[in-house]
């Protein structure tokens, strides 16, 4: 079995980038910049968002956060982006998600300028990497196939089960590992909470993509000897043994299914410290585009 390093791959990543933002700097090019919005202080996307301000400031990025308070009404917010929008510093920012329920999310997406949209969630990224366009590839499923390059892990012809079809992971992931590509050239079958034969689907994987949220759904019996398994689930378990309450849950039980894999990503430090990285080299993306 081999681990599916996210966090020492994100780490070469990073230092990848550090050396492109190294020499633009001593060339005299502008310096990439990150801004990320933040709405409200919901516990996780405050972690989120503070690890995503903190790997700028490692690569050399110029970073802003923009704290609002959970009560923001929708007009404000969408003033903030307009202002985003018309920066001429800033080359690509994001919108922490969830947003608090009185804000039409989908509204706020709409108004992020494409050309600024790291996260890739606009309907104009989404079209153009549907049609195999130059884009901005969402941070997850942009991780998950560098993870599988970087690896070699063969994809071409292969049998890929994807569980969930989320706009952010399943859905990109399912459209992205069917197109000819590297880490691409999959035969892929998307399953999601209607799916009545999921295990019978699972046994005939030879790639498992696991992105439901459900803390270790995919046990060992699910899954064929040679397997390689993309765990993306990240949730927060009760736990206290640990000091701050709680531990994180992939949706794989590890136990059960590494004894089979080929290659598995661990939780954490597989696809999560992947996804950072990504979000980085879209900005760097966007800073060169705009060159
Ligand atoms: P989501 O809640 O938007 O979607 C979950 C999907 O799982 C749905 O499409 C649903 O149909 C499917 N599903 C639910 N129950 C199922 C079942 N019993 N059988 C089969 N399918 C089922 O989730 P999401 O936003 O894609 O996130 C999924 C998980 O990945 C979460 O734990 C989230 O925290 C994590 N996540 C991690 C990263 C990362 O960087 N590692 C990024 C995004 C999301």
């Amino acid at each position: 079995m081999t681990l599916l390093d996210g966090k020492k791959t994100s780490n070469d990543l990073k230092e990848e980038i550090k050396a492109s933002v190294d020499l633009r700097k001593t060339t005299g090019k502008k310096t990439p910049h990150l801004a990320a919005v933040l709405v409200g202080t919901d516990g996780a996307s405050m972690t989120y968002v503070n690890s995503k301000v903190k790997a700028c400031e490692y690569v050399g990025f110029s970073s802003t956060l923009l704290d609002m308070p959970a009560d923001t009404s929708e007009a404000t917010l969408l003033e903030k982006i307009e202002g985003l929008n018309n920066d001429p510093d800033i080359d690509g920012y994001i919108v922490q998600l969830p947003l608090p329920k009185h804000i039409d999310e989908q509204k706020v997406l709409m108004a992020v300028n494409p050309d600024k949209d790291v996260d890739g969630f606009h309907p104009t990224n989404v079209g153009r990497m549907t049609l195999d366009m130059p884009c901005f590839l969402p941070a997850t499923p942009y991780g998950i196939l560098e993870l599988l390059e970087r690896y070699k892990v063969e994809t071409a012809g292969k049998h890929v089960v994807i569980i969930g079809r989320s706009h952010i992971v399943g859905r990109p992931m399912s459209i992205l590992m069917s197109q000819k590509r590297p880490a691409g050239n999959a035969t892929v079958t998307v399953a999601h909470s209607r799916t009545s034969n999921l295990k019978e689907l699972c046994l005939q994987a030879d790639i498992i993509v696991a992105a439901l949220g459900i803390p270790e759904f995919l046990t060992g019996d699910m899954v064929k000897d040679g397997v390689t398994i993309i765990d993306v689930g990240i949730t927060r378990v009760e736990d206290t043994s640990k000091k701050r309450g709680y531990r994180l849950a992939g949706d794989v039980d590890f136990k059960s299914v590494s004894p089979k894999a080929a290659f598995i990503t661990p939780v954490p430090g597989g696809v999560g410290p992947m996804t950072i990285a990504m979000l980085l080299k879209n900005t760097l993306l966007a800073c060169e585009r705009r060159d």
